[in-house]
This record gives structure tokens, C-alpha cells and sequence, in this order.
């Protein structure tokens, strides 16, 4: 299933709905896109991602202009794990908007996932201060008003923001496709 492109050339930013589950069959667009115009990835109906759409998303990207901006907006947490597990996945320029975080529940196993948005819920590492969720440890379970506790090692489930924060010591080959 081939993911669309949403929004038209004249819009103020590029959107890319990426939703359901994106196979190996998936393709992204093939077109020249604007730098002064973004290209936002809405991860919103996101259900899983193949590891080799996985690849193609991160060599699409590579293959845009280096200062081209890419946004990232409501992204799961599995998506994020990935984003952590491969160093360089996201483009150094790349801006989190806003991801999923999981909790638990303990007592009854029910899963709640809560958005963080930037300068909200999370802020990103700022000098020698690690980046950090603004969302609270423990919340009430929705089910069964046990405490529900946040489902992920923060330091670890963070660590996508931190390299975001690195000097570009990336190579100096210009990969503008054309
Ligand atoms: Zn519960």
C-alpha cells in the first residue's frame, strides 16, 4: 500500500500520513520538494512499520537535501524504539513535535498511551541538561483506578532527543537526488 501524500504544493508544510501498516511494498513520494516548506511525517494512525519500510524511510529521507527540515508528529512508541536502536535514523535537523508514551497498568494489564509534545510534556536536551518527559511517573487507571505506572525507562526512551542534539558530524557528500 503506497502512503499518500496529503496536502498540496501550496500548503505551508508538506504532510506525509503515515498510517496502518506500511510494508515492504511501501514508496514514498517521488517528487522535488520546496526547503522553505517542511515535510512533516503524521505517525498518528501508525500501526507497524516493516523493518525494510523502516529502511526505506530512512534513505528517502538521506536522499533529501541535507537542510531540508523533517518533522515528526504524534510517533508511537515502537516507531521510537527504532529511532533509538539504529544511531543516525533521523536526519540531524529533524524536529520531534510530539510522540506516544506508555503506561501500564499493573493490576489489571491495560495500556494507556499519552501524548508528549514539545515544550509540553517533554523538553529536549538543552546544554548539559538531559532531555526530559514533563508527564507524570504514575496516573489513575481509566479501567481500574489502580496506578497505572509510565511504561518505559526514561533516560533510555529519551535517548532519540539527545543525539538530535549532536554537532553535524556527518559526512560532507551532497545528497541532493537529481
Ligand atoms: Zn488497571
Amino acid at each position: 500500500m503506497p502512503i499518500q501524500l496529503i496536502s498540496p504544493d501550496t500548503a505551508e508544510d508538506y504532510i506525509i500520513e503515515m498510517s496502518g501498516d506500511l510494508g515492504d511494498d511501501v514508496e514514498f513520494p517521488n517528487k522535488k520538494f520546496r526547503l522553505s516548506q517542511r515535510i512533516i511525517f503524521n505517525c498518528e494512525n501508525l500501526r507497524h512499520l516493516s523493518s525494510f519500510a523502516m529502511q526505506k524511510w530512512s534513505r528517502w529521507m538521506k536522499s533529501q537535501d541535507t537542510r531540508q527540515q523533517f518533522v515528526f508528529r504524534m510517533v508511537p512508541p515502537r516507531t521510537i524504539d527504532i529511532f533509538n536502536m539504529i544511531d543516525g535514523y533521523l536526519p540531524d535537523e529533524s524536529i520531534i513535535e510530539s510522540f506516544y508514551v506508555p503506561y501500564e497498568c499493573e493490576s489489571c494489564g491495560h495500556e494507556e498511551l499519552l501524548l508528549a509534545r514539545r515544550g509540553r510534556e517533554f523538553v529536549e536536551a538543552l546544554g548539559h541538561n538531559a532531555p526530559k518527559l514533563l508527564l507524570p511517573q504514575e496516573i489513575n487507571c481509566p479501567k481500574c483506578k489502580s496506578g497505572m505506572k509510565l511504561g518505559v525507562w526514561e533516560a533510555k526512551f529519551l535517548r532519540f532527543l539527545s543525539h538530535l542534539q549532536l554537532p553535524n558530524n556527518s559526512d560532507e557528500i551532497n545528497k541532493v537526488s537529481e
